[in-house]
């Protein structure tokens, strides 16, 4: 069985196809700037990676040009026929969806509904959807949700205490996002473990960064709200910062609600601190090297990580493991070891010469980090593989 993955951005298109036998992804990659003079599509299999040059007015003739590419010299398929089903990336369920989903057209119109809680990814993931339907008549199509696994969350994590009607009338509440990888690395963790009968933090550390507490499998907190700027600090979001501050920015630099939304997601976190870029890469070399700015931004960013997860082990009332996953998670090691600097008293104790090993000898896979009675571990994360999984399971019947 084979499954397609889609994740469908404003302007970009990933895809993946996983052979569910194995669980290997046979073809891979992206379409980006979609709708611009210069689209063009990476495309990998059997171990080559090629870049196709081709006009994408829309992400019909994007999808369009993946299934023809998947069926092509270097195809991994001979017809659409052996596409069994589409699994898409959706970003909100809200409080309507709390697994993922087979598509009809009740559940295309409760998705409409969710759009004003997602207006960046909402509709770019329903034209996705709306498209395969079309270009691939009569095959099943499966959305699968950053939110669900956080659906798990009790009221008093999730309400956010404002007046009760917002909650109400406008869904206001944490819903929390990334859930994907957070399932995938939770469920990881466990097996690893070998129970699930656990206490586990999961910091995704990457451009967009969240971190849960996981309970016996299910997520009882993570640091998302209603919208992923909640939280840690990240490439280029603020995160968690004085609700007040927001309105006296706004009314000092004379801000509309469309320019403070741009401020905060786009300007601010390691961009709006360090100033050169959101590469945390960049940052880490210019800390190594002393300077001054890169290692505030660096301070504050493990600071707020480290913060978390003391939180979250008193939400979970003890922590057996913390795992790493992401971009900055699993490839930064002088990073995991300042975010684990002073956890000691927790039972957490980093096994700095290894933790830095991984880096220098770019050791790959699932690697225990620690040696203290708390266990830390760098897991790859793999939300291709539950959008894979997920749409498997609901259309396998
Ligand atoms: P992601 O969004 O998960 O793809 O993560 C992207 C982020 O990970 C970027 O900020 C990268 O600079 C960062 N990153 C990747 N590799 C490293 C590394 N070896 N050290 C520090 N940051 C890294």
């Amino acid at each position: 069985m084979k499954i397609l993955v889609l994740n469908s951005g404003s302007s970009s298109l990933k895809y993946q196809v996983i052979d569910m036998s194995n669980e290997k992804t046979v073809a891979e990659g992206i379409c980006e700037r979609i709708g611009t003079a210069d689209s063009e599509m990476t495309y990998k299999a059997h171990g080559n990676k090629t870049k196709v040059e081709h006009g994408m007015p829309t992400h019909k003739e994007a999808i369009d040009l993946v299934l023809k590419t998947l069926q092509g010299e270097n195809g991994v398929i001979k017809s659409i026929e052996e596409i069994d089903a589409v699994g898409h990336r959706v970003l909100h369920g809200a409080e309507t969806f709390k697994d993922s989903v087979l598509i009809t057209e009740e559940v295309l119109a409760k998705l409409e509904e969710n759009v004003p809680l997602g207006p960046l990814h909402m509709p770019a993931n329903i034209m996705g959807i709306k498209n395969c339907m079309e270009l691939m008549p009569g095959k099943p199509n499966v959305a699968v949700f950053d939110t669900a696994f956080h659906q798990t969350l009790p009221n008093y994590a999730y309400m956010y205490p404002l007046p009760y009607q917002d909650y109400e009338e406008l869904r206001v509440r944490k819903y929390g996002f990334h859930g994907t990888s957070h399932k995938y690395v939770s469920q990881r963790a466990t097996e690893i473990l070998g129970t699930k009968e656990s206490k586990v933090i999961i910091c995704h550390l990457g451009n967009g960064s969240s971190i849960s507490a996981v309970k016996n499998g299910e997520c009882i907190d993570t640091s998302m709200g209603l919208t992923p700027l909640e939280g840690l600090m990240m490439g280029t979001r603020c995160g968690n910062i004085d609700p007040a501050a927001v309105l006296y920015v706004m009314e000092k630099r004379n801000m509309s609600i469309n320019e403070m939304d741009t401020y905060m997601n786009k300007k601010s976190g390691i961009l709006g601190i360090y100033e050169k870029n959101s590469d945390f890469r960049n940052v880490r070399d210019d800390y190594l090297n002393g300077d001054e700015r890169a290692t505030l931004t660096f301070n504050m960013l493990t600071y707020r990580i480290k913060q978390y997860i003391g939180s979250y082990a008193a939400t979970l009332g003890g922590v057996d493991a913390i795992c790493f996953t992401g971009g900055i998670g699993e490839n930064s090691g002088v990073t995991r070891e300042k975010i684990c600097e002073g956890l000691e008293f927790l039972g957490v104790e980093i096994d700095k010469e290894f933790n830095s090993r991984i880096e220098t000898e770019r050791l790959d896979g699932e690697l225990l980090i620690s040696k203290g009675k708390v266990k830390v571990y760098r897991i790859n994360t793999n939300e291709e593989l539950v959008i894979a999984e997920d749409t498997y399971r609901i259309t396998k019947n």
